[in-house]
């Protein structure tokens, strides 16, 4: 049995686990992935959480859940050291042999050989450091709060984030829009809180054309951002940082200038890497010098072929190169051609702040510049959901979605506060009630009557909603329909003004059938209904008598016609004396089933998509039905419906669901296939 292991559960990790596991799924071979936390992290939303917008638990990823059901071994392990030589790796306790090997260890902050600022300043590149950091902002305005002294709380309030790259403008914009709602929180002046950008290089997002870093610098300013750029940051103390000449004084400095190879990587000496801590790797991605070895995202240096510079350190890459090292070690096992890294990358995206961002994307021939928009965001939105699908499937699409779009606090999303009102569920039980009395009241006299009268006793197909002043009327319209036994008697017996409907010959007919069907959508049939096809059938008839080719094309189609007519008779036929009963019977027990659910709060997300199914049937079913019977109260039906799909959880207040639905999840998370298509999990409910 092969042996492969996979260091790290980053992006390039993860993937390439499940892309080996996919492939390998009933070959001899062991695949296990070794990470020292127990999830996986969402690096690129680390800023969100730093500056409160969103909860930790929604950035991460268990991996249990996302190996569960499938032949992927997790360890919880820090490694630390590689012996090549042995084929194995070492942590404190363990040691994991493997015959193929698959780095992806992710980076770590760069401080350019002066690691003495390290314990002065705050970094941004693991879920810790982000919850350190927001823990530390709320710090400095509960002690701002009630300091009396102007220059310690200046200092206090003041927030300095060193490097206007990606990382650091997101903070700075993340954190701006976070500032107004800690001042309200904790009663400050927002004239007395500054954060300040500084950066070496001329000018902000320097590896962005300079039009966008412009745009990206008004953007910043508009949110009271002081952007400083041109001039080297040094001699960092524990409440200061000089930028240039001038030292400013602040308790909170956020170093985001770049990044190095891991610590894991940092310490090995018997592998090639070049470019802050990268592993060299030829066109296969296997580490230079070690076939075995292949390496995925942020650690990889390599050049590919007509490209001046290595590949960028982004999720792309990782993505990229998770499926081409899955691919090699598929083909070495099996002994087939390896593929080269060939990738295409298709730009960047910066958010500035939860509402808008700028973004340089396209194809490598054809990029496009986004300016300071909403666009730039919801492609970034779109290009998770698309991530996040690989990993844990439609479960962590959906979570996503309610933190950043439903769950927001102060409106901080890229709608606003457009979707997130938040709304007690406590206000939606009589809506939950009422509406499960009403099924209640639908389905009960029609079981009964089933019931004493035999399944197929009684058509009721039209008779919804059976109100208590409609309900007679109801019935007869109903009895009227179903008198018609078939499609050609139901034609027969309704007359279209100044014909009928066997006097009318070929395409005619079809018209005139096409007629009465949109004459059958509204309640009551007059003959105004019936001018626009009249208009049709006379330019018909007129090509008719002109073109003989109409003729062989109109007795084609009245071939087809009849061949059609047949099938709906037959269809109808049955449809008449058995399943429109049967389906009846099935319909009235799901009434008053989805009435007695709701009314006690059991299953109630259930007991509201049967609703909503149930109504959008009866509507459909209105719409095309002979008589054209609707009724406007199935709105109400349909609305209430909707409201009680459990956004927010409503079904577990005042509820059965309170006591029953955590056994049922217990019980559902045990079942495989649930598990392994990510259909009802936990921990990323946020
Ligand atoms: C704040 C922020 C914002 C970003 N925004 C973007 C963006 O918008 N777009 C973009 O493309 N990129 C962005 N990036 C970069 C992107 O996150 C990285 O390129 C990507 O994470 C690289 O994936 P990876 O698999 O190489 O490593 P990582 O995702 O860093 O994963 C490395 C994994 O290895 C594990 N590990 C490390 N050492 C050990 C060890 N010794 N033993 C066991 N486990 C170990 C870690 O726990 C981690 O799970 C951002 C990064 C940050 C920090």
């Amino acid at each position: 049995m092969k042996r492969i292991v996979v260091l790290g559960g980053g992006y390039g990790g993860i993937l390439t686990a499940k892309h080996l596991e996919k492939k390998f799924r009933k070959l001899d071979v062991k695949i296990t992935l070794i990470d020292k936390n127990p999830y996986h992290t969402m690096l690129t939303e680390l800023h969100e959480v730093a500056a409160g917008r969103v909860h930790e638990d929604s950035i991460k990823i268990y991996f249990e859940q996302v190996f569960a059901g499938r032949r992927i071994d997790f360890e919880m392990d820090e490694i630390h050291k590689i012996d090549f030589d042995n084929q194995k790796l070492i942590s404190k306790n363990n040691e994991y042999p493997y015959d193929y090997l698959v780095i992806g260890t992710g980076c770590k902050p760069t401080f350019f050989g002066h690691d003495e600022y390290k314990e002065h300043v705050f970094t941004l590149w693991s879920l810790e450091d982000a919850t350190l950091l927001h823990e530390h902002i709320l710090q400095q305005f509960r002690n701002a709060a009630k300091e009396k002294d102007e220059e310690i709380r200046k200092q206090m309030l003041s927030f300095v984030v060193v490097g206007a790259g990606f990382t650091g403008v997101e903070m700075a914009g993340e954190l701006a829009e976070y500032v107004p709602e800690l001042c309200r929180e904790y009663q400050v002046m927002r004239e007395e809180v500054s954060i300040r950008l500084l950066d070496m290089a001329p000018r902000v997002l320097p590896t962005f054309p300079e039009k966008l870093s412009d745009n990206a610098l008004k953007k910043l300013n508009k949110l009271k951002v002081e952007c400083h750029t041109g001039s080297p940051c040094s001699n960092v103390t524990e409440n200061s940082i000089q930028f240039g000449v001038d030292v400013i004084k602040s308790k909170t400095i956020i170093w985001t200038t770049g990044v190095e190879g891991s610590s894991l990587i940092d310490s090995m000496d018997d592998i090639e890497k070049k470019g802050r801590g990268r592993l060299v790797c030829n066109k296969y991605l296997q580490a230079e010098g070690k076939e075995n070895v292949y390496v995925v995202g942020d650690n990889i240096f390599y050049i590919p072929e007509g490209e001046e510079r290595p590949v960028p350190q982004m999720v792309e890459n990782a993505e990229n190169s998770s499926k081409l090292v899955a691919h090699n070690i598929i083909a070495e096992i099996s002994e087939k051609d390896k593929k080269e890294y060939k990738p295409r990358f298709h730009g960047a995206i910066v958010s500035i702040g939860a509402r808008k961002g700028l973004a340089q994307v396209g194809m490598p021939n054809m990029i496009v510049n986004i300016k300071n928009s909403f666009i730039a965001l919801f492609i970034k939105h779109f290009i998770n959901v698309v991530y996040f699908m690989q990993v844990l499937g439609w479960h962590k699409v959906w979570s996503y979605i309610k933190h950043e779009f439903f769950n927001t606090s102060n409106n901080r999303s890229m709608v606003g506060g457009l979707f997130s009102k938040k709304t007690p569920s406590i206000w939606t039980v009589p809506v939950r009630i009422w509406l499960g009395f009403m099924w209640f009241l639908q389905g009960l006299p029609k079981v009964i009557n089933k019931i004493s009268g035999g399944w197929d006793s009684y058509c009721t197909l039209n008779e919804f909603p059976a109100t208590f002043e409609n309900n007679g009327l109801v019935c007869s319209a109903l009895g009227e329909t179903m008198n018609f036994v078939n499609v050609s008697d139901m034609a027969n017996n309704y007359d279209v003004p100044g014909t009928t409907f066997q006097n009318v010959k070929g395409f005619d007919k079809i018209l005139t059938y096409i007629n009465e069907f949109f004459a059958g959508l509204k309640p009551n049939v007059t003959t105004p209904g019936y001018g626009m096809s009249y208009n049709v059938l006379y330019v018909f008839d007129y090509y008719q008598q002109n073109f003989k080719w109409i003729g062989w094309l109109f007795a084609a189609l009245e071939w087809m016609y009849h061949i059609f007519m047949n099938i709906s008779e037959w269809f109808m036929n049955t449809i008449v004396t058995w399943v429109a009963p049967f389906f009846e019977f099935v319909l009235a027990i799901g009434e008053l089933g989805v009435g007695i659910l709701l009314i006690l709060g059991l299953f109630t997300v259930l007991a509201a998509s049967g609703s909503l199914i149930l109504t959008i049937m009866v509507i459909v079913g209105s719409l095309f039905s002979y008589n054209g019977l609707f009724l406007s109260e199935l709105f109400w039906y349909l609305v209430a419906s909707i409201v009680l799909l459990n956004f927010g959880g409503n079904g577990h207040v005042l509820s059965l669901d309170y006591y029953v639905m955590p056994k049922v999840r217990g019980f559902l998370q045990k079942i495989p296939f649930i598990k392994k298509w990510y259909l009802y999990g936990e921990k990323v409910d946020s």
